[in-house]
């Protein structure tokens, strides 16, 4: 008998809404479609298809969101995680456009979920990006004016008194705030949506990691105790797809990322820190980002590393990037300590894709999945379901291979990570 998995400690699990066990997958089943990964991604693509008369079976390696999802800053951002000047120079104009659209829905998708299925999480409104350098700051001066320009968002571009005020800090020049994005509590938005999809009929099974699938239709996918045999396969396993498909394998690369919660502050230190309870993060290629819990935590995120293993000590790995923006919380303990293994691509822009006729993938969002992986099993829903225009506006970015492979890949990015954490550093 395998062991039951464990979620890790952190903030999110200490303060779970009550969880669902599931069974490990057992015996031979079939489904129209079986879906491989327990995150949003997985998750959001059963619910989206059971919602459509699809019988679905999710089979999970660990638990239910034990991946990024139930580890993450819980800031659920509008737009792609690249900005809009950027993908209208690549794509140009109208693919832009679409790209902004569907980041727009992407977060609009997980209101209407949250609503809908009454799921308790914490969910807030508004967010802040601040820039510690002058030059960075500039750019977000042109940033808001283009955004409020071309895509009518309603944000603004804030310096000075006002912005530190906004951000419970001095050390920023220049920021654009806007309070359409959303924050929440990543774990328990994942929980109320594994209860969502049980309710919709959707079987579910924890302890159960696919081992190998057939390049044949149907296809038969197997764990150690059991298979499921499925006209459609959905691959929702991002960072922590490991060998299971080596065709997709070389175009993220999974990396560690960090975060820590304070004790609960007071009442004062929380309205200090963030009078407009929004989440902020800032403009380096290696981001921090914040926000306050639900129950008036620092929640703060920063550090990243590539290798296999967590630093042994993540709460003082992170709290150094923490007083770099707050001194002021120098004196406040440290509760909890934790990482997750992302995604990311070569260039930051997710990898949406189908494999053979029958199987689909979603993965690479590159720190932008809470809204982009919920978005993303709406799609796929709808392009199991035979309109796949949407599902391939994403699906045609192009995702190059990172050099070297799989095995190979290392080297190259450790070295580019650390080209742009040195930069990061530059002053002004
Ligand atoms: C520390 C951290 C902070 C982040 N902060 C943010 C943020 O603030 N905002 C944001 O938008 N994004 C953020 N992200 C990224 C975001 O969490 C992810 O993009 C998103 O959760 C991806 O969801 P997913 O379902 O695709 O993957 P995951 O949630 O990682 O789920 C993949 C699941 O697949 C399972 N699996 C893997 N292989 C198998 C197998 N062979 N068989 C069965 N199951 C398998 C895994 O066990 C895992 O549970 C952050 C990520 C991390 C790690």
């Amino acid at each position: 008998m395998p062991a039951v998995a464990q979620y890790i400690e952190s903030y999110y699990t200490a303060s779970a809404n009550r969880q669902l066990d599931f069974p490990a997958l057992a015996g031979a089943h079939t489904a129209d479609v079986c879906v491989i990964g327990g995150g949003y991604t997985g998750l959001s693509s059963a619910i989206h298809l059971a919602e459509r008369g699809y019988r679905v079976v999710l089979l999970e390696a660990e638990r239910i969101a034990w991946g990024a999802s139930g580890r993450n800053g819980g800031q659920c951002t509008l737009g792609q995680r690249q900005p809009q000047e950027e993908l209208e120079q690549r794509f140009g104009k109208e693919e832009a456009r679409r790209l902004w659209d569907l980041g727009v829905e992407a977060v609009d998708t997980v209101r209407e979920l949250i609503q809908r299925f009454n799921i308790q999480c914490d969910l807030k409104r508004g967010n802040l990006q601040a820039a510690a350098k002058q030059s960075d700051a500039n750019w977000y001066r042109g940033h808001a004016d283009h955004m409020r320009n071309a895509y009518g968002l309603d944000c603004r571009f804030v310096e000075g008194e006002e912005l530190a005020c906004l951000a419970g800090s001095t050390a920023f020049k220049g920021g654009l705030v806007e309070h359409e994005s959303a924050h929440l509590h990543p774990l328990n938005y994942a929980l109320g949506l594994a209860a969502a999809a049980a309710r919709l009929g959707v079987e579910l099974h924890e302890n159960s990691r696919v081992t190998a699938y057939d390049a044949a239709s149907p296809t038969c996918v197997r764990t150690g105790q059991g298979s499921v045999t499925a006209q459609f396969v959905v691959l929702a396993c991002n960072g922590y797809l490991g060998r299971l498909e080596p065709r997709i394998a070389g175009k993220i690369m999974p990396i560690n990322n960090f975060i820590l919660a304070t004790e609960p502050l007071s009442a004062g230190q929380q309205q200090q820190l963030n009078p407009q309870d929004l989440c902020m993060f800032d403009a380096k290629f290696v981001v921090n980002y914040w926000k306050l819990t639900g129950d008036g935590r620092m929640l703060f995120g920063g550090g990243e590393n590539y290798t296999r293993r967590f630093p042994a000590d993540i709460k003082s790995f992170v709290r150094k990037y923490l007083l770099d923006f707050y001194p002021q919380l120098a004196a406040a303990r440290i509760d909890y300590g934790w990482g997750g293994t992302l995604a990311v691509t070569m260039n930051r822009l997710p990898c949406f894709g189908r494999l053979q006729p029958d199987v689909f993938y979603a993965l690479g969002y590159s720190g932008h999945g809470v809204q982009i992986a919920t978005l993303a099993g709406k799609l796929i829903a709808e392009a199991v379901a035979g309109t796949a225009e949407r599902f391939d506006v994403m699906a045609r970015i192009p995702t190059p291979k990172f050099p070297g492979g799989t095995l190979l890949r290392w080297p190259g990015l450790v070295v580019g990570m650390l080209y742009h954490a040195i930069k990061d550093r530059i002053g002004s």
